[in-house]
C-alpha cells in the first residue's frame, strides 16, 4: 500500500471542505488500496460524522454510516432490504460495512482488481479483457463494448426495486437523486459509475412508505450458499388482493452493469392472478435485450427462474 495522509473530520462541513477519499467501514476501500487499484493521497475517515440513525416512522431513512448488520436487524425495515443485506458478505463484514459504502462499492470484476491487466473502468481506453475472457460472472444487461462488469451490491437491488433515493451533500448544498438514476451504465465511459460529484457525500438513504412492501423478498443465486456474490438475484414486492396482483416491484442483480429495475415485468404482473403461470409469463420479458458473453449464456434463463422463485416465495399460502 502506498503512503497516504489520514484525517478524521467530525463535522460534515469539515469533511466536504477537504479533498480526499472517504473511508467508512474500509472493507472495500482498504482492499483496493492494498491492490494499488486505488491510490488516494488523502483519506478522510468519516466515521465520526453525525450520519447515523434508522427512522421507520414514515417510510425508511438510514444515515449513510449505519452498518449493514444494524439495518438488516431493524424490525421496521422491509424484508427485501433485510434479506439482501443478510445474504451479503459475512457477519463480520456486515458489522463493519456501512450502507453508503455498500452503495459505492466497486465491481468485483477480477480484471478491475488486477493492475497488471488492462481495464477500461480502472484505466480508461486500455481495453476490456473480460469481453473475450473469464466472463461467467459478468453482465448480460446494460453492457457496452467498453465494459461488461456487474454491479456487486445486493442491497442496492432491493433499494432500486422500492424506489429508494439517496441524499447527496456537497459544499454547494444538498440534493436528492433516485437510486435508479444514480447509477450509470458503462456506455463509452465505464469509469463514470454514478452521479456522485467530486467531494460529494452520500448522507442519507430514503425509501418511500409502501405498506405492501411488507410482502417483499430477495432471492440470491450464487455458487455457494454464503460469502459469495450473486450470479443472479431478484428483489420483488407484491400487492396481492383477492388472489390478483394489484401492484408489483421487481429488480435484478448479478446480471446487469447496474441494479436493474424490471418495469416491464411489473407491468406484466399487474392485474393478473397470483399464480405460477402468471409469474412465468411476466418473467419471460425480464431478459429482453440481454447480450450473453462466451461463458454466461445461462444468465437470461437463470434470471427468469430467479424471478419466478422469488414471486412464488411471496405467494406461498397467499392467493395460490
Ligand atoms: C469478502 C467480501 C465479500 C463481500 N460480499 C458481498 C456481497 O455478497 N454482497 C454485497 O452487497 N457486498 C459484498 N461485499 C462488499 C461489502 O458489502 C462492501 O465492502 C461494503 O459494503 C463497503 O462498505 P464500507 O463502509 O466498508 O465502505 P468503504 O470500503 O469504507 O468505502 C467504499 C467506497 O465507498 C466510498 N464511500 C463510503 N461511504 C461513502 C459516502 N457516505 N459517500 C460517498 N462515498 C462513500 C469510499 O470512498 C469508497 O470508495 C463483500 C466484501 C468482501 C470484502
Ligand atoms: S468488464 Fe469492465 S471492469 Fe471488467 S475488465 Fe472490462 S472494463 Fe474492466
Amino acid at each position: 500500500m502506498r503512503p497516504f495522509e489520514l484525517t478524521a473530520p467530525t463535522t460534515v462541513e469539515d469533511a466536504l471542505g477537504s479533498a480526499g477519499t472517504f473511508l467508512a467501514g474500509g472493507t472495500t476501500l482498504v482492499d483496493l488500496m492494498k491492490l494499488d487499484v486505488l491510490t488516494p493521497q488523502q483519506v478522510l475517515d468519516i466515521n465520526e460524522l453525525p450520519l447515523r440513525g434508522i427512522d421507520t416512522a414514515d417510510g425508511l431513512r438510514f444515515g449513510t454510516l449505519e452498518r449493514m448488520a444494524d439495518v438488516a436487524a431493524h424490525p421496521g425495515v422491509y424484508p427485501a432490504i433485510s434479506k439482501a443485506l443478510l445474504l451479503s458478505a459475512s457477519q463480520q463484514l456486515r458489522n463493519m460495512a456501512s450502507i453508503g459504502g455498500n452503495l459505492m462499492q466497486r465491481t468485483r470484476c477480477s480484471y478491475f482488481r488486477d493492475v497488471t491487466m488492462p481495464c477500461n473502468r480502472r484505466d480508461p481506453g486500455s481495453g476490456c479483457p473480460a469481453i473475450n475472457g473469464a466472463n461467467r460472472m459478468h453482465a448480460v444487461l446494460g453492457t457496452s463494448d467498453a465494459c461488461v462488469a456487474t454491479h456487486a451490491s445486493d442491497v442496492a437491488v432491493a433499494l432500486v426495486a422500492l424506489d429508494a433515493e439517496v441524499e447527496l451533500t456537497s459544499a454547494d448544498g444538498v440534493r436528492t437523486v433516485a437510486l435508479d438514476d444514480f447509477y450509470r451504465v458503462p456506455g463509452a465511459t465505464p469509469e463514470v459509475e454514478n452521479d456522485l460529484r467530486p467531494g460529494e457525500l452520500i448522507t442519507e438513504v430514503r425509501v418511500p412508505r409502501l405498506d405492501w412492501a411488507a410482502n417483499s423478498t430477495y432471492v440470491k443465486v450464487r455458487d455457494r450458499q454464503s460469502y459469495e456474490f450473486a450470479l443472479c438475484s431478484a428483489a420483488v414486492a407484491l400487492d396481492v388482493r383477492d388472489g390478483r396482483i394489484a401492484d408489483a416491484r421487481v429488480a435484478a442483480g448479478g446480471v446487469a452493469t447496474v441494479p436493474w429495475r424490471l418495469k416491464a415485468v411489473e407491468a406484466a404482473l399487474r392485474g393478473q392472478p397470483a399464480t405460477e403461470e402468471s409469474f412465468t409469463h411476466a418473467a419471460s420479458v425480464a431478459a429482453e435485450g440481454a447480450r450473453p458473453l462466451s461463458a454466461n449464456g445461462f444468465k437470461p434463463s437463470l434470471l427468469k427462474r430467479t424471478i419466478i422463485r422469488a414471486l412464488l416465495e411471496l405467494t406461498e399460502g397467499n392467493g395460490r
